[in-house]
């Protein structure tokens, strides 16, 4: 898939009322009748487009609703099996992760974001100031002052704890919104080389091989036939369907959006 194609519809429909580019003005009267227009004569390729870059529910229900139709699924497949082979590629082009990748990525998160940097030098901080206390309270004199430091050590403690409860909330948040890889921001490279997380995609893919391991791994039973006969191709056609259609629409809009213009 193009990125540059991902861009460039993702600048053309922002949600701006108006956008300037150059002389030429497209208002937003513009853009949603370009829109209605992709609608009807892409409905799959503009809803995936809706569904990928504006997190559209209504969207989706039709895609689900279209590929499910349109899915002919052999008879040895439990339609309940086929019908969630449908729904998880329909969330993978999305980028939606599933509850492994989610995972993963809050693991990520908690190691490599600015909000984990922030929290680690907080609580290097606080187990510094810990081990001072701990030493006065070593040497100190008197029981009152040992109940002190004490005090002090406890209060020290929940700092800690507080903030390590802070980075889970966060990381598990950021990890249910979008495959994109925390540890190389989406580039897929840390320092020049292939990131490591996500074997520099720049976000973490769902493969087929993946979404079996998820399957069994959840006391799913398949054999190696249903499997490849069924189950893969499902999820593979359910997948190129949308790259396709997305693809299609998007260079549909990119044309009716240069007209629009031209006129
Ligand atoms: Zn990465």
């Amino acid at each position: 898939m193009s990125r540059g194609l991902e861009l460039f519809i993702r600048m053309h429909l922002e949600k701006t009322p108006s956008m300037q580019r150059g002389r030429q003005t497209l208002t937003g009267d513009v853009i949603l009748g370009v829109l209605g227009k992709l609608q009807r004569e892409h409905p799959l390729g503009s809803d995936a487009i809706m569904w990928r870059w504006l997190d559209d529910a209504q969207a989706r229900e039709r895609i689900e609703q279209r590929l499910l139709n349109k899915l002919k699924l052999g008879e040895t497949v439990r339609k309940d099996l086929g019908k969630y082979i449908v729904l998880t590629a329909i969330d993978a082009f999305h980028g939606t992760p599933t509850p492994s990748q989610a995972r993963k990525l809050k693991t990520l998160w908690k190691a490599h974001s600015e909000q984990a940097k922030r929290s680690k030098r907080l609580i290097r901080g606080y187990k510094l100031s810990i081990a001072k206390v701990e030493k006065q309270e070593l040497a100190a004199t008197s029981e009152f002052r040992q109940k002190h430091y004490q005090g002090e050590i406890s209060r020290l403690n929940g700092l800690v704890e507080a903030e390590r409860a802070r980075l889970d909330t966060y990381a598990e948040k950021q990890a249910s919104k979008s495959t994109k890889c925390p540890k190389c921001a989406g580039t897929g490279q840390v320092k020049m080389n292939a990131c490591g997380a996500c074997e520099g995609h720049g976000a973490l893919w769902l493969t087929a091989d993946g979404l079996k391991k998820v399957l069994r791994s959840n006391g799913m039973r398949l054999s190696e036939k249903l499997w490849r006969d069924e189950l893969e191709p499902a999820f593979t056609q359910t997948l190129w369907w949308l790259d396709v259609a997305h693809d299609e629409a998007a260079h549909a809009l990119s044309k009716y959006l240069m007209g629009e213009k031209a006129a």
